[in-house]
């Protein structure tokens, strides 16, 4: 899905999607749906679906972003080296399709892995385990 035309794009996503998804831009803090969901389930992709982060990695970072320790599997997402903002930072993409999700901070937990996937509501749709 990494060839979708940008047109096919717009008609899928909302706006503000959009602008997170595929113009990589950053929602409020603590303005997102999931910051504060504590439900078992699964958070995939809002663009394509593919599962991305395991309810069983989320953790409290009280940055006002959907926090997570570890990727559901690392071959899910994708990592790239970004500059821009004059930050040194690490984006975090969906391998499947190449919707913008968020940065990976190395200050998570020490119990677990130290690292600290930041990640916008907008970017995942949440599906609860039945
Ligand atoms: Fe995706």
């Amino acid at each position: 899905m990494q060839n979708k035309s940008e047109e096919y794009w717009k008609e899928k996503l909302t706006p503000e999607q959009y602008h997170i998804l595929r113009e990589k831009g950053t929602e409020p803090a603590f303005t997102g749906k999931y910051v504060d969901n504590h439900e078992s389930g699964m958070y995939e992709c809002a663009a394509c679906g593919h599962p991305l982060f395991s309810s069983d990695t989320k953790f409290e970072s009280g940055s006002g972003w959907p926090s997570f320790d570890q990727p559901v599997n690392r071959e899910n997402v994708e990592l790239h080296e970004d500059g821009s903002f004059f930050m040194k930072r690490t984006e975090v993409t969906c391998k499947n399709c190449g919707a913008h999700l968020g940065h990976v901070f190395p200050d998570g937990p020490k119990e677990t892995t130290g690292e600290r996937y930041c990640i916008n509501s907008c970017s995942l749709n949440f599906k609860a385990k039945e």
